[in-house]
């Protein structure tokens, strides 16, 4: 039994709907997925009932952007009640950064004699968490770019003409939202952002997890964070960051975690809520 626990859905900057996604989901033989799509959890309740209707277990997340020191970190957080009043006070908050970076962006490419509208990239995205690669999408479709990676390479990485810096909650407040929110934080692809040295601090704060096993990790990566994490008794999470089609090839079912994690990440949760203390 192998689970996914990093799947991206148009309710942000993936290109299948929760249905999609739990349909490749069941090709592939899963026994439990989890939705992570960048801050929000609205994909959650479509999600969870195409996971019943294919008896697939379903866990509720989010992929949230955090800060380190000024350095980027993505925190997952799994098992999250998503009706919780302030965590979706603080998604709002986060959407309307993204809201109004792509509008900055956008602006930032008509000084560089590109003609696109932020409305042209709000319709694409069609979601409250537009981000870089909606903006790349419009880019690609209004002909300026052949492709999301050109976009990416000519305007929208950091640094580049078109790359605007947004406002990340610090990964310590993060970690505290999702506790309170009865959820689980993951440290999400720790070998893409070379976090390792913010681990004993993550840890200080609260820190779950870390997804050992993501589609950007090389085998002898995933055995260093697998050390890591038995290092700093951290649950061991994996998922193939599935975006749809916007990488070519959707990637789910390339990342297959024993479902032992799945396991342990469930009784992690039961534990926390056995002792949060009642309001
Ligand atoms: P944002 O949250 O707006 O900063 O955008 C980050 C997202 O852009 C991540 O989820 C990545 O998957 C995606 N991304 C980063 N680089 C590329 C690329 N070269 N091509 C397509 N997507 C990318
Ligand atoms: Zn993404
Ligand atoms: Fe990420
Ligand atoms: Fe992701």
């Amino acid at each position: 039994m192998f689970a996914d626990l990093h799947l991206h859905t148009n309710f942000s900057d993936g290109t299948f709907t929760p249905e999609e996604v739990v349909a490749h989901g069941h090709r592939f033989g899963f026994a439990a997925l989890a939705l992570t799509d960048h801050d929000t959890v609205e994909g959650c309740p479509p999600m969870r009932r195409a996971c019943e209707a294919h008896g697939i277990e379903f866990i509720s997340g989010s992929e949230l952007t955090a800060e380190s020191d000024g350095n980027e970190l993505h925190l997952l957080a799994y098992g999250i009640d998503i009706a919780h009043p302030r965590l979706l006070t603080e998604l709002a908050r986060f959407q309307g950064v993204r809201q109004n970076r792509i509008r900055e962006m956008v602006a930032r490419l008509n000084g560089l004699g590109i003609p696109l509208a932020a409305d042209t990239v709000f319709r694409l995205a069609n979601c409250r968490a537009p981000g870089r690669p909606h903006v790349a999408r419009a880019l690609v479709q209004a002909g300026h770019c052949t492709s999301l990676d050109e976009a990416f390479d000519r305007f929208l990485k950091k640094g580049k003409p078109a790359w605007v810096p947004k406002f990340k909650i610090s990964a310590a407040d993060a970690i505290a939202l999702i506790h309170e929110a009865d959820g689980l934080a993951v440290l999400a692809h720790p070998g893409l952002n070379r976090t390792d040295e913010f681990v004993p601090d993550l840890k200080a704060a609260g820190l779950d997890g870390m997804e050992c096993f993501h589609i950007k990790h090389s085998t002898a990566m995933a055995e260093h964070y697998l050390t890591l994490a038995d290092q700093y008794h951290l649950l061991v999470t994996g998922g193939s960051d599935c975006h749809g089609m916007n990488k070519g090839r959707p990637l789910i079912g390339t990342i297959k975690l024993p479902y032992e994690h799945v396991e342990e990440l469930k009784a992690h949760l039961a534990a926390r809520r056995a002792r949060a203390v009642p309001a």
